[in-house]
């Protein structure tokens, strides 16, 4: 399937590693010039390197205030332009709620919910100028979440939250805004949990929950995310699609 990104410019949080890294290569293959945002200078470097489409990195930590005027504006110098934002990066802070630190709770508002926010207000007139879309990576513990997940939970609901209001305000402008509840996939933000409780462990006894009976991976995440992104989905806004195999249904 052909996403028709060919000439659109995509920022990607969260680009170094994981999912955001599978939907830096996708964008990239269907034709879209990438914008690679992360903390990690090299490993974004490198991506960006492969890329077959012209790209640029962005090395900044998005729990600092300068992080989103310093992406609005590097983007906009190098390509002129935005079609798609990504926000992909977010941190999870797996603490027990009575024993949670004001500091993890920050951290977590910050990066997951405040800077996102910050980020599609940024470039808003942009986005609107390219009748572009957003695509906010959710996490299906928005919904129901398990284990010791608070502040990480209650930010993806305020930004599942956030996904239909800015749909809603941002559609007469032409402007699509959809979100990605991904299950469990298997990617670095587990490695806390695979070194606490063992992998083995952890892969075999959470994937009773789940239908199809196994892990996702970061690729199937971001063929939804590009989907949603592209002009497939032209009709689509206001909608965060859970990717889970099934696990929510039960
Ligand atoms: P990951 O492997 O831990 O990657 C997280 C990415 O976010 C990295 O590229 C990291 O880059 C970036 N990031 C984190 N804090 C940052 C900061 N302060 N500034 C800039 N970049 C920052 O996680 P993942 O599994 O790929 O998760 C991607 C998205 O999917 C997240 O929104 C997550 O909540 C969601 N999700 C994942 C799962 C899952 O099972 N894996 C399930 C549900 C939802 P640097 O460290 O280089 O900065």
């Amino acid at each position: 399937m052909d996403y028709n990104l060919q000439g659109k410019v995509a920022v990607v949080t969260g680009a170094s590693r994981g999912i955001g890294e599978s939907i830096v290569k996708q964008l990239d293959s269907h034709g879209a010039s990438v914008v690679l945002v992360a903390r990690s200078e090299n490993k974004i470097e490198e991506l960006s390197n492969s890329l077959k489409n012209a790209s640029l990195t962005v090395p900044v930590d998005l729990s600092e205030e300068a992080s989103v005027e310093s992406i609005r504006a590097q983007t906009i110098n190098k390509f002129g332009k935005i079609d798609i934002l990504i926000n992909n990066a977010a941190v999870e802070r797996n603490e027990p709620a009575h024993k949670v630190t004001a500091e993890a709770v920050d951290e977590t508002f910050l990066v997951n919910l405040r800077q996102v926010f910050l980020l599609c207000s940024a470039f808003a007139k942009e986005l609107f100028a390219t009748q572009g879309s957003i695509v906010n990576i959710s996490s299906t513990a928005a919904t129901g979440a398990g284990g010791t997940q608070g502040a990480y939970a209650a930010s993806k609901g305020g930004l599942n939250t956030l996904t239909k209001n800015l749909a809603n305000e941002w559609g007469n402008k032409g402007v699509r805004v959809n979100g990605v509840a991904p299950g469990l996939t298997d990617t670095e933000m587990w490695e806390s949990t695979f070194q606490k409780l063992g992998k083995d462990f952890v892969k075999e006894s959470f994937v009773k929950r789940v239908p199809m009976g196994r892990w996702g991976t970061p690729d199937e995440i971001a063929h939804v995310a590009c989907f949603l992104a592209s002009p497939l989905a032209s009709y689509v806004t206001g909608q965060t699609l859970r990717v889970d195999g099934g696990m929510t249904n039960i």
